[in-house]
Formats: structure tokens, sequence, C-alpha cells
């Protein structure tokens, strides 16, 4: 109830009026923005008022409001700099795409183009043929297909493969592959029944050998991308299990994850990648059906790329669930311009490739640099030796020797500093390790270089 002369309700009424709020507010900020962010500082200051605090003049409005206006950018999908030296980090978009992918892209899209129409016959096709033969070509596999992630491409092998039967998988296997989503999940999903094998740090081929039986599907292998189990452990071997499962009349299904293409990297061995399995080993080692991810170790867009003989994939292409699974017109040109850079041994300017061989010396060249900047600040720095990481589900050692440039900031907190970081209009991402402000430059564009010194600088 509200009376003439009531304190609290002649404040709410001096409140100004939205558009009046919202055209105090910096005009670059679309008007749309203003009106919802003044109502919302509007509607706070009127709870405050009604809860017997005090009110709030438009300078106070003004700030309430451009904080909302921030708050909002916050939220949508823009540009980071990724300073963890994490290269496929899933949370900050896996990999940058190629120059040439993002031109793809923009042909594909900015007009029509023939993804499934088939310009030889002059009539309907398949989207499904584009890019099938550069994998094919490239990886020598029988057939190929592709969907919108790995997960689902996993989801889609088993459901047309093993829907109602049993696939034997080993217990130290049945992993989470990140997001809380986890293999035995994917499998249930999909219809088909898990028969867990062995144990978590051990499985033998005589495990295996127990398991199958007439309502076996499939016997299926999967790359712990982002874990290992160390000491007293064995797992039996891709050729070992393609032996077996040929030998009892059933397919070999083999979820790479993380997807080397190839061995060498545009003619190159990486140490660092040594125990990384690759698509043409897995092959090789006679797998009937492959899956893995075209946006972790092959540098591509988010995809699920599927490996395998022709009645195998042929089934899935009559799969029901394909049509949900269903890939995108820009994820296939961006897909086809990735391959097309392996096709020409040019796989090494992929932003992947190229970050992950930047020479440590450079990066520690680099590093010095943003640490003379740094000189006169309110903390102490240091370069020292460390590692980047291929991350996001490749391999768990795939460890890259790096330089490191860590911040102890005199002033403030550790925390206080990554906090002014990811408030910068490019929000940085870097890490805290033993109470110091970590940098690994590996990740980080060169031309950012001075803004990563310039936000450092402002933040302590
Ligand atoms: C990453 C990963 C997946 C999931 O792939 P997405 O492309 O992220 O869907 C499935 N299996 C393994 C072994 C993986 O490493």
């Amino acid at each position: 109830m509200t009376y003439k002369g009531d304190d609290s309700s002649s404040r709410l009424r001096d409140l100004p009026q939205v558009e009046r709020l919202a055209g105090a507010l910096p005009e670059e900020v679309p008007h749309h923005s203003r009106v919802i962010a003044a109502r919302r500082a509007i509607e706070q200051a009127r709870a405050r008022i009604r809860a017997g605090g005090p009110s709030a003049d438009l300078a106070e409005l003004v700030r309430t409001a451009e904080k909302e206006i921030a708050l909002d950018r916050r939220r949508r999908l823009v540009k980071v700099i990724n300073a963890t030296g994490v290269l496929l980090h899933t949370n900050l978009g896996r990999t940058p795409l190629p120059a040439e992918a993002i031109d793809a892209i923009e042909r594909a899209s900015t007009g029509y183009s023939n993804l499934e129409y088939d310009l030889e016959a002059g009539l309907r096709g398949s989207r499904y043929v584009h890019c099938t033969q550069m994998l094919i070509d490239l990886t020598g596999a029988p057939s190929a297909l592709i969907v919108n992630n790995n997960a689902g491409a996993v989801m889609l092998v088993l459901a047309a493969i093993a829907a109602g039967r049993e696939v034997i998988i080993s217990r130290g296997e049945l992993i989470e592959i990140g997001g809380e989503f986890r293999i035995p999940d994917i499998l249930a999903a999909s219809g088909s029944i898990l028969v867990e094998v062995g144990t978590t740090n051990r499985t033998h081929l005589k495990d295996y050998e127990r398991a199958l039986g007439a309502n076996t599907a499939a016997i299926m292998k999967v790359h712990p991308s982002n874990y290992r189990v160390v000491g007293f452990s064995a797992e039996v071997s891709a050729s070992a299990l393609s032996e077996l499962a040929h030998a009892n009349g059933v397919p070999f299904i083999h979820d790479l994850g993380s997807g080397l293409l190839r061995r060498r990297v545009s003619g190159t061995e990486l140490p660092w990648l040594s125990e990384e399995p690759a698509v043409e080993t897995a092959i090789s080692n006679g797998a009937d059906v492959i899956t893995f991810s075209g946006d972790k170790l092959m540098g591509g867009p988010q995809s699920g790329i599927i490996l395998g003989s022709g009645a195998a994939i042929d089934r899935m292409k009559r799969h029901p669930l394909l049509r949900a699974l269903r890939v995108d017109k820009m994820t296939l040109a961006a897909l086809e311009a990735t391959l097309n850079l392996y096709a020409s041994d040019r796989e090494h300017e992929l932003p992947f490739w190229r970050m992950a061989l930047i020479p440590v010396e450079e990066i520690a060249h680099r590093a010095a640099a943003i640490a003379d900047s740094l000189g006169g600040t309110a903390c102490k720095v240091e370069i020292t030796d460390g590692h980047s990481a291929a991350g996001g589900g490749a391999g768990a050692n795939t460890l890259i020797p790096t330089s490191l440039l860590e911040v102890s900031p005199r002033d403030r907190k550790p925390e206080e500093v990554i906090r002014s970081l990811l408030d910068e209009p490019i929000p940085i991402v870097a890490r805290i390790e033993n109470d110091r402000v970590v940098v690994d430059l590996r990740t980080v564009e060169e031309d950012q270089d001075s803004t990563v010194a310039d936000a450092i600088r402002a933040a302590l």
C-alpha cells in the first residue's frame, strides 16, 4: 500500500524512464541492447528501494546499465586469446581453422552450392560424397562417411552394426570423453549391449576370447584419449584384436578419438607423438571401422569421421540416425580445405600444426620481449622451461616442450590478475601455477603478444 508522502513511492517515481536512461548510455551500443540494460538497471534500483534501501541517481544507474552491457557481451560467443598453451582446448573451441577453410566456408555459404546436387548427371546427389574420395585417397580406407562429431560417429557405427547385440570392450577403455559424456552411455543410447572385459589396469586376449558368443556383434577398442594407465598395466593390441574378431566372424571397431592422420607431419617425425595411434596404422592393423574427430589432431572443423568397408558404411548410410547427425555444408567446405592441405603435403600450415611446431627458442624469445616490457611494474617475471599440451582428448602424454612466462604479482593476488585478463576487450585465458600467473605463448598469435603484455601491465 502506498499513500501520499510515502518516501519509497516517491523515490520509485523519481527513477528515470527506461528511454531516458537508454539515451544516456554509450551511443555505439545498439539501441535495443541499451534499452534492455536500462530496464534491468531500473528494475534493480526499484528492488533496492522496495527493500528499504537508498535510491540511485542517474550516474549510478548508468554504471549499473554499463555493467549489464559488459555482462551481455561476455555471454556472447567472442574471440579470446588462449594463453594456456593447450592447443586443442575444448572449452576454447579446439583448433583455429586455416584461411583456406574460412574461404571455403564463405564460398559454400554465401550462395548456393552443389551440396546435394550431382553436376555430372544434373540430378539430385548426396552430401556424403563430399570429402569422401579425399579421405579414401589419404588413408587407403575402402570407404568413408562424415557426421557432426566423433561422439555421433561412434553412436551411428554402433547403432548400424550392433543394435540389440553385444559389443566387447576393455574396462580400461570405458572412458569419459568430456562434458560428463561416457562411452558406456553412448553405447547404451545406440541400443547395443556393453560387455566389459578385464580390469581397469589389465586386460588380456583371453578376456576377450571368453566374452565372445552367439550374440557378439563386434569387438571395440577405444583410445583412452585424455588419461593413461601407468605402472602395472596391460592392454591387447589392435592387431591382435582384429585377428581375434575376424577369426570369430565379427567386425573390429577402433575409436581412435584424436585422429592423427599421418605419423609424420609434413615429413617430420615428432617425438611427442610417438605413442599416438595414427589412422594409417589403425587401418593396417586390420580395423573394419575407424572413428575419429576432425577437430583434434587433424586440425580441421568439428566433425566425426568414419572409415570402413563399403558394406559397413552402406549400413550406416541407410540408418535413420544419420539424418540426425547430418553434417552441415560449412563443415564439409572447411573439412575439404583441411584435407586438401594434407593432400598437398602442406599440413604444417594448419594453425594446429603451425603452433605445435613453433621452436621453443622462438617462444622463449617472445616471452623475453614481454618480460622486458614489464620492467618497472609491481611483479617478478621469470622465463622457465615447461610443456604445452596437445590437449582436447589427444593423448595424455602428448606434451610439447615450451617456454613459459611466469609472473608473480607483488601487490595483487594471481587470481585478481587472471580475473583482470578475462575482463579485457579480447579476454585472455591464462593459468595459475604455484601462485604465479603462467602464460604460454605457443597458443598466442604473435601479433597478439603486445596485447598480452599491455593487459598484464594493466592487471598489475
Ligand atoms: C574426443 C573423443 C570422442 C568424442 O569426439 P567428439 O568429436 O568430441 O565428439 C570419442 N572418443 C574418443 C576416444 C575421443 O577421444
